[in-house]
């Protein structure tokens, strides 16, 4: 391709609102523009990238034993209402009409819509195991959207869905699909971590995620040299045994005026803060119900959206008008003659001598022990997981890293298929429910993700798989004609080789041209300029910057070699 044919839109500066290296660097090289809020338009060295992240995905899918489909992004509300989560899914689902007040939405994952079409295709075990994926576009309304590609409304997943007869079935497509995800992520060159993962709105039991590590990741990795990984949303730690065996002492009130927060109580009463007892309420439903974990913890609210079997967007902290209807004293909730439901984390239960809020104004109780003093309570998980805090395989102090989500897996099991009716005949004749995994790839975020792991100063660094171009042949003088012959003969061989060349004949500074293609992340860079009468370049690798001057056939053979070892 020659440069002066392309649509190069490369910008000096980003938009304020792109804050990290991949949506800047995305948008200064011209590779995406937005649309709206969320929505990216793909322009053509953006669209080269993402077909060749598709070509890897596709191909590792395909020799996995996956068949590949392509449904639409529109879904009838009914395959919804059958699965329940019309009502469920909440305010991140685009929902809309058609003229005859039809409802549909279009599709932010595609579960119903292939668990309906295997039902209607497949009639008997002999079908089985059988995965069928997709790589399509996805819309979700998040809430915020932003960080360009890594959180849009609009994006490309690739998602799968597998079906068996059983769940050693489902056991063997799962860790088919963990390899098959090990090996795309290898191929993309992704530093990452897999991690095990709450199953979320998805639902399901297991699940696994593909985080690449990154500082800018929404997600916190939480994990232990020996090898436990765990998304902060999931992740557990042994409980503290902190005055387990104490004397159990009477409980005691005592006043604290005015006395409300965790830090306030432990400096006026000269305690420390896991002498006291936190007290978070969640409301579902209007319902408020009491989380409570040691005071120098915090209340995992994906935890408490287990515990309450709801969405996250169902989950509200509880209102001023709800403590009062309920007679709860802000700052002063305590488990003891109480009348919601309370949930205590496991550390807690067993601890003596607690201090907890007196359900009236002023006052706390003092040398609590539930399991003497309170009557009704579920002893669950519910604390927030921090580096430091104790492996619960190992026992050593756990770490903790920030990672992109870029995949997940799911046992689905039959979720599904039970609430869709998707059965299917067994070898005995019997009926039986078809047992599920999901599998998704954000497509789109991990080109963003290749980025954050792949960039300098100058640029992109992409990597030679999934480069819009493998080389740019840069010509100092283009009205040279040793230099214009030189380039032009390279360029030919080049392609005649199958090697994707951009030979940059503009009318340009050199600087000009250098600093485009630094941006872009071309990795291979050949400069053609005075000693080209000599059939001398000078070639760089883009990863490297290091620049040597060669013979023009022994940087075609470094070229050819190079993209021979990538493939
Ligand atoms: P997140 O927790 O980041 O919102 P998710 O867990 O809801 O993501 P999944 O339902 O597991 O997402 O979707 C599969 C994959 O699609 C994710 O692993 C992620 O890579 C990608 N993805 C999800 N939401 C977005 C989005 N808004 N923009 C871009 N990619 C996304
Ligand atoms: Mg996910």
């Amino acid at each position: 391709m020659k440069a002066s044919k392309m649509l190069l839109s490369t910008l000096k500066e980003a938009p304020q609102e792109a804050q990290i290296a991949s949506h800047i660097l995305l948008i200064r090289a011209g590779m995406i523009r937005k649309l709206v809020a969320g929505v990216y338009n793909y322009l053509p060295l953006g669209l080269k990238v993402l077909n060749k992240i598709e070509k890897i995905i596709r191909e590792e899918m395909d020799n996995s034993g996956a068949l590949e489909i392509l449904s639409s992004a529109i879904q009838p509300k009914e395959l919804w209402e059958e699965s329940g989560r019309w009502n469920k899914y909440g305010p991140e689902l685009f929902r809309f009409k058609d003229r005859h007040e039809r409802e549909f939405c279009l599709g932010p994952t595609h579960e119903e819509i292939f668990t309906n079409l295997v039902r209607n295709e497949i009639k008997s075990y002999k079908s089985l195991p059988l995965n069928i994926y997709q790589i399509q576009t996805k819309y979700r309304d998040e809430v915020r959207p932003r960080f360009g590609l890594i959180r849009g409304r609009e994006f490309i997943m690739k998602d799968a869905y597998s079906f068996d007869l059983d769940e050693k079935g489902l056991d063997e497509s799962y860790q088919n699909m963990y390899h098959t995800y090990s090996k795309i992520f290898d191929r993309l060159h992704l530093n990452y971590k897999v991690v095990l993962a709450d199953t979320g709105a998805i639902g399901g039991s297991e699940s696994h995620q593909f985080m690449a590590l990154s500082d800018i990741g929404e997600s916190n990795i939480i994990y232990c040299n020996c090898g436990y990984a765990a998304d902060e949303e999931k992740a557990t730690c042994l409980d503290d045994i902190y005055k387990n065996d104490a004397q159990v002492e009477n409980i005691e009130e005592v006043y604290t005026p005015n006395v409300k927060t965790i830090s306030e109580v432990a400096s006026y009463l000269n305690v420390l803060e896991k002498d006291i007892a936190k007290a978070v309420l969640y409301s579902y439903n209007g319902k408020p119900s009491m989380f409570l974990v040691r005071g120098d913890r915090d209340v995992n609210v994906v935890k408490v959206c287990n515990a309450l079997n709801a969405a996250e967007h169902e989950v509200y902290l509880t209102t001023s008008d709800e403590l009062n209807k309920y007679h709860l004293v802000e700052g002063f909730i305590g488990p003891i003659d109480c009348n919601i439901d309370i949930y205590v984390d496991s550390e807690l239960a067993n601890m003596k001598n607690v201090i907890v809020g007196g359900n009236k104004i002023d006052t706390h109780i003092k040398n609590v022990y539930l399991k003497r003093d309170v009557k009704n309570y579920t002893v669950i998980d519910l604390k927030d997981v921090k580096d430091g805090c104790l492996c619960p395989l190992c026992g050593k102090p756990l770490k903790s890293e920030r990672g992109i989500e870029v995949g997940q897996l799911f046992k689905l099991k039959t979720k599904y298929s039970k609430a869709m009716k998707a059965t299917i005949l067994n070898e005995k004749g019997i009926e039986v429910p078809l047992v599920m995994g999901c599998y998704g790839i954000g497509v789109t975020r991990t080109m963003s993700a290749i980025i954050e792991q792949n960039h300098d100063e100058n640029g992109i660094i992409w990597p030679l798989n999934v480069a819009p171009y493998h080389v740019v042949l840069i010509v100092i003088n283009y009205d040279d004609e040793d230099q214009k012959s030189l380039a032009d003969k390279m360029y030919e061989t080049l392609k005649e080789n199958k090697v994707e060349v951009i030979l940059d004949e503009r009318d340009a500074k050199p600087g000009f041209k250098f600093k485009d293609w630094d941006l872009i992340g071309i990795p291979l860079i050949v400069t053609i300029g005075r000693k080209a009468n000599e059939n001398i370049v000078e070639f760089k690798e883009r990863r490297n910057n290091l620049k040597e001057e060669k013979n023009v056939d022994e940087v075609i053979d470094i070229i050819l070699q190079k993209i021979k070892d990538e493939a």
